[in-house]
């Protein structure tokens, strides 16, 4: 017998934004002076590049949080979000600082907060959240969380950063990136590196971000799957692995003194053509430059893989990634040992039932992989992963396609 396959679907935008508005006048008996919504991201490949000031590729999930929001002539903070139980919790922006905001409320109040601390006129106001980005998938829900508050509080209080939906504001929108990280590092307390809020901020529809991280400039990728019959198919493992934040942490420290025994300021200076003697120069017989081989030879070719990705999306011949994918994810497994069981089920499975690429996406230890996939084999790709997972004993994954879809708007 064959598992079954969950799919979870995009909320329609009419529908999202309806929901938080609903929530909104329910809770605070009032109208809210619009909606506004941002979208979670997949990385398509470049990982574990961004803190090395490398390249990766994120694009846009059409899965996004929807928030209604009404300005405040006070400095409370009202919130409510339909993903955490509906109850109404409220914060006073003065009294925001790193650690005093405990759970969700941090990842609102700390865009407010991070707005302030940039010198924008922002004060109080109430909002309702709905969203449909599943939650610590990989996916980034944070991130499109912090990104649709961004351009809410953008609007109600005229900062004139994020533009308009026919025409975004890349600079602006930039600076509200920065925000939405300070927010998350410094009053939502957890590490990240920026991708995830410039995919939100700063994609396109029908295309990829190519973000180079040194810099902070962007890109726009043409990444047209059904032009070429394909899907972008993502399987959320849903598998939960601890002690990741120190893994986390373990892989930049190594980077990190890698990068001062090779004399550079970044990994992102060690060219292809100077790996080979890079790794002589680490590979000191201790355990530690053993490690550090492994660690810089992922970063540095994963950083061309990038390249040659980018190189084959703009020739028209998106077929040919897939090979990129697969070489990203055995990097990933070998040489940064960040994969785990449930991600390489995923990628062995979909590869065995036809896909032309897969790999793990996102920082690893769990989360979401993801699968270049023909159109008409989607469904049996989903189903030979679904069936792996019964097989292996395993928690049933989630599935999502990921066309790629519009920024926060
Ligand atoms: P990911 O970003 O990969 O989904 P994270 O752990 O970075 O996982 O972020 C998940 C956290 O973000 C949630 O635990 C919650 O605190 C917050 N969050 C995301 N979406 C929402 C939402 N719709 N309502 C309230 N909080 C949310
Ligand atoms: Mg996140």
């Amino acid at each position: 017998m064959s598992a079954a396959v969950e799919w979870v679907e995009a909320w329609a935008p009419a529908d999202g934004a309806r929901r938080a508005h609903d929530l909104f006048v329910d809770r605070f008996g009032t109208e809210p002076d619009g909606t506004w919504s941002a979208p979670g991201r997949v990385n398509l490949i470049g990982e574990h590049t961004d803190y090395n000031g490398g390249l990766c590729l994120p694009t846009a999930l059409p899965h996004r949080a929807y928030v209604a929001l009404r300005r405040r002539d006070d400095d409370t903070v009202r919130l409510v979000s339909a993903q955490e139980a509906g109850r109404v919790r409220e914060v006073r922006l003065a009294d925001v600082a790193p650690g005093t905001v405990d759970g969700w409320p941090a990842y609102v109040a700390g865009v407010a907060w991070a707005l302030r601390e940039a010198g924008h006129v922002v004060g109080g106001f109430d909002v309702a959240v709905d969203s449909c980005v599943p939650y610590g998938a990989g996916l980034s829900s944070s991130a499109s969380l912090e990104a649709s508050v961004a351009v809410a509080l953008d609007a109600v209080f005229d900062l004139g950063l994020a533009g308009t939906a026919e025409q975004p504001d890349d600079a602006g929108r930039t600076t509200l990136a920065a925000v939405c990280v300070r927010a998350e590092n410094e009053i939502a307390g957890a590490p990240t590196g920026g991708m995830d809020q410039s995919a939100s901020l700063r994609a396109s529809a029908g295309h990829a971000l190519l973000l180079d991280c040194l810099d902070g400039s962007v890109r726009h990728v043409p990444f047209d799957l059904s032009a070429h019959g394909l899907e972008l198919l993502v399987v959320d493992t849903r598998a939960e692995h601890a002690l990741v934040d120190g893994q986390y942490a373990a892989r930049r420290a190594a980077c990190e003194a890698a990068a001062v025994r090779l004399g550079v300021g970044t990994l992102r200076e060690v060219a292809p053509e100077a790996l080979d003697a890079a790794l002589a120069t680490l590979a000191d017989g201790s355990a530690e430059g053993d490690v550090q081989v492994r660690r810089v030879r992922h970063v540095v070719r994963e950083i061309e893989r990038v390249e040659q990705f980018v190189a084959r999306l703009d020739a028209g011949d998106v077929e040919a990634v897939g090979p990129l994918m697969d070489a990203s994810h055995a990097s990933l497994r070998d040489d940064y040992e960040v994969s785990c069981r449930e991600l390489d089920l995923v990628v062995d499975a979909a590869r065995a039932a036809g896909a032309l690429g897969a790999r793990m996406t996102g920082g690893g230890f769990g989360g979401s992989a993801i699968a270049l996939v023909r159109a008409d084999e989607v469904d049996a790709v989903a189903s030979a992963v679904a069936d792996a997972f019964a097989a292996g004993g395993l928690r049933a994954p989630a599935f999502v396609l990921a066309p790629p879809a519009a920024p926060a708007s």
